[in-house]
């Protein structure tokens, strides 16, 4: 066999599987299709689940019906076609005989087979055995083909894994090779995890986990190396989140604010409100960070309507008490905009300096925007509102000492948005100043220049996700609403209902109340039917429909129920200015309903809208449909406002969001549910928010071991802040492999 030949040659866990025994080109390939390149990879390639392992007995000794298993050589096979007017299914049958006698197995539909089960073949077997017309038969088995028929059966009981696989690569083919593999480099793999760690926890070694997880004698061997395993993961993104944390204390360094009641005076004074008790208690640990030397590092969440912006408002104006630069930063335009108008509402008649910067400013505004970010350069401008065109090159701060970054998640994990200062010339130890980089050689212990960072979200983070995701930020939450607002009153309603929810909005419109109607956005070539037997045709869907549909909705709506209203559309597709504009005309009671893709799902603050109603509400995430409700409910004039989701929830999956989601107005209660129905992968969408893929870990399930791996990490960093330690070699290593350098471990030790 081929196994013989190179069965000496020395393995390394890089080496390619087309290289193992048995494995050609062609093989190879199929393998690559599901990430296993190398052997390393293979070892790695972790069961989703366990089979237990049935007794074998000879033909003559199958129990009828019940499942039992046998293995024989198949002595005939024939194709059995089907009769349809009948109703006769066509079948594949074939002929088993071992030394106690014969049995013919029956496959339905299983005409598939002709090309793999052939007279010779000795296959196991595993089914019920019935009788049909008389006769024993075993009716669609699962079947294997066996190498080497003559071996001793397996010892009954045992656990097979079964692996992720490819209709060309079945979990037995794999786990032959696993089988074949393992013992030849299991005394290579070395752990990263030093045994300090593993043995209060009565942990196996990893080799051994290897062992356990693809070979295991029983269930609680199976679990223990699925735990071991997941504890590797989860300890490295702990040790990423400890390590960036200290990086962030010990080698970067803000400019202290100075705090005292006179100024807290000053700043309040701005406020056309009192701040409640949740706010206050934010500004508190907000205040705290900004007087410390180290960069403040801090999530602020809270719900859609929470009042965050006032608080953020509180952190920059405490930056230009102190004679610095403050900026704000949005994930879109309109979103900038909207800040800016309420923050330059709240500073009228200051002295405070405010400018909005936007990458749409185009070319015909390309000289008013050079002049504002020379202003900015120069510290003529005390507050900068914008997108991310904030952070592109020609933009320089002077001295920007607080940036808060509205949105986090819809920017990156782990790596926060570097804002550029100015280096200036400067004299040694000048604390406090932001800009000093860079103008004269740094040794390696020198701290670094950095703002302080505020970063909001509004999508409230369930607890398992805050530490894992945004581990290296301290929390802040805002919990509840503002005083005088009216609740909201969710309606969850079939298709057919639809007609009621637009005639009760065309009578709050009547009354001079405002809308907005949410239709789902349609990408790629998903099909959508957005619209019902009477609503016009053109906007099932592909990529140039969806603006079609939103418009011929927003047409049909206006046609059929508002012909004395106006109605428009708005779109992602649209150029910013034009939604800007749109936005402006809806803002300003210009037009009354608004039919909009989820372009308006953050932050958009139209207090006389109280209707909302959302079509196709199946189509949406939780924390998605809590975002857009959250965009009513907004007035304080004791309008009711009212939420319509328009479903036609056809799995269990979605009845359930959508009852949960109809049943509570908590955002956090809403965000912790969405997690568990849909996983961490999907609820921020991991892979685009930088976050390491968990392969074995499973969060929210998970959740005591990521505490357990949190300590544990936290203590090594503690004793070895840069993992310098020899017996952290492997670690680092990997955390580098991981992360690169924004970790600030490469350039040290
Ligand atoms: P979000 O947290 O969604 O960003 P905003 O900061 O936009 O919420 O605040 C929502 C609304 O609540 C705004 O109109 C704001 O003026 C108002 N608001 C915020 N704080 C208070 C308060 N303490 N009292 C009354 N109204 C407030
Ligand atoms: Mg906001």
């Amino acid at each position: 066999m081929a196994a013989t030949q190179t069965a000496a040659s020395p393995l390394r866990l890089g080496t390619p599987v087309q290289d193992l025994p048995g494995v050609g080109d062609r093989r190879a390939q199929l393998y690559t299709r599901l990430g296993i390149h190398t052997v390393s990879d293979l070892i790695r390639h972790l069961p989703t689940r366990y089979e237990q392992q049935w007794d074998e007995c000879p033909i003559d000794d199958l129990p009828m019906n019940q499942v039992g298993t046998t293995r024989a050589m198949i002595v005939a096979t024939r194709v059995v076609s089907g009769r349809h007017h009948r109703g006769v299914k066509p079948r594949f049958e074939a002929t088993l005989e071992d030394h106690s006698g014969r049995l013919t197995a029956v496959w339905f539909n299983g005409l598939y087979l002709q090309e793999k089960l052939h007279p010779g073949l000795s296959v196991r077997i595993q089914g019920k055995t019935i009788a049909y017309r008389g006769q024993p038969k075993i009716v669609n088995p699962k079947w294997e083909a066996l190498q080497d028929p003559d071996k001793t059966p397996t010892r009954a009981g045992r656990l097979r894994p079964v692996y992720p696989a490819t209709e060309e690569l079945s979990t037995h083919t794999i786990e032959r090779l696993i089988k074949q593999t393992l013992p030849r480099v299991l005394g290579l793999v070395t752990d990263p995890v030093p045994p300090c760690l593993l043995e209060p926890h009565g942990m196996p070694p990893l080799p051994d986990a290897f062992k356990m997880a693809h070979q295991p004698a029983d269930m609680a061997q199976a679990t223990a190396a699925r735990q071991r395993l997941a504890y590797n993961e989860l300890l490295l993104l702990q040790l990423g989140i400890a390590a960036k944390r200290s990086y962030n204390q010990t080698r970067l360094e803000a400019p202290p604010l100075r705090w005292s009641p006179a100024i807290d005076q000053h700043i309040r004074q701005r406020f056309p409100f009192q701040l409640t008790d949740a706010q206050e208690k934010v500004v508190r640990e907000i205040t705290g960070d900004l007087r410390r030397d180290h960069p403040m590092n801090r999530l602020l969440q809270g719900d859609v309507g929470s009042g965050k912006t006032v608080v953020a408002l509180y952190a920059l104006l405490l930056a230009v008490a102190n004679r610095k630069q403050g900026a704000l930063m949005a994930p879109t335009e309109l979103l900038a905009e909207q800040h800016f108008q309420s923050i330059s509402a709240m500073l009228k008649g200051s002295n405070v300096k405010l400018a909005l910067l936007t990458g749409g400013q185009g070319t015909s505004r390309g000289t008013h925007r050079a002049a504002m970010v020379k202003r900015i350069e120069h510290g003529q401008v005390d507050i900068v509102i914008g997108t991310q065109a904030l952070l592109t090159e020609s933009v320089m701060f002077k001295d920007l000492a607080v940036a808060v970054i509205d949105e986090q998640h819809r920017f990156g994990v782990l790596q926060r948005a570097a804002f550029r200062s100015r280096p200036t010339p400067g004299t040694p130890g000048s604390g406090g100043e932001a800009g000093k980089v860079s103008s004269r050689p740094s040794g390696p212990l020198d701290r670094q220049p950095s703002p302080h960072y505020l970063v909001m979200t509004a999508t409230p983070i369930p607890r398992s996700l805050s530490l894992t995701l945004f581990g290296d930020l301290d929390v802040s939450t805002i919990t509840g609403l503002p005083p005088g607002r009216t609740p909201i009153t969710t309606r969850l309603v079939k298709p057919d209902q639809a007609d009621r929810v637009y005639t009760h909005l065309a009578q709050r419109v009547a009354r001079g109340e405002q809308a907005y109607v949410v239709v789902p956005a349609i990408d790629g070539d998903e099909t959508a039917s957005l619209l019902d037997q009477d609503k016009p045709t053109a906007t099932r869907g592909n990529a140039a429909n969806q603006l079609k549909s939103v418009r011929a909705h927003a047409r049909w709506l206006a046609d059929k129920y508002l012909p004395d209203h106006r109605v428009s559309a708005i779109h992602g597709k649209l150029k910013p200015q034009t939604r800007d504009s749109i936005m402006q005309k809806f803002r300003a009671g210009q037009t009354h309903v608004l039919v909009a893709t989820t372009v308006i799902e953050v932050g958009v603050d139209v207090p006389n809208a109280t209707m909302m109603v959302v079509e196709h509400a199946e189509r949406f995430g939780l924390a998605q449909l809590h975002q857009l409700r959250g965009r009513i409910g907004r007035g304080t004039e004791g309008q009711r406002s009212v939420c319509v989701f328009i479903a036609d929830a056809t799995t269990e999956d979605a009845t359930q969001r959508l009852e949960a989601i109809a049943n509570t107005a908590d955002g956090f209660k809403i965000a912790e549910r969405d997690l568990a129905i849909r996983g961490m992968g999907d609820f921020f969408g991991t892979r685009q928010h930088g976050m390491p893929p968990l392969r074995v870990a499973r969060i929210p399930d998970d959740m005591k071991l990521l505490k357990r791996t949190r300590d544990d990490a936290q203590g090594v960093i503690d004793d070895d802040p840069t993992l310098s330690k020899p017996g952290h070699t492997l670690l680092r290593k990997l955390l580098i492999q991981q992360y690169g350098d924004a970790l600030g471990l490469i350039d040290v030790g």
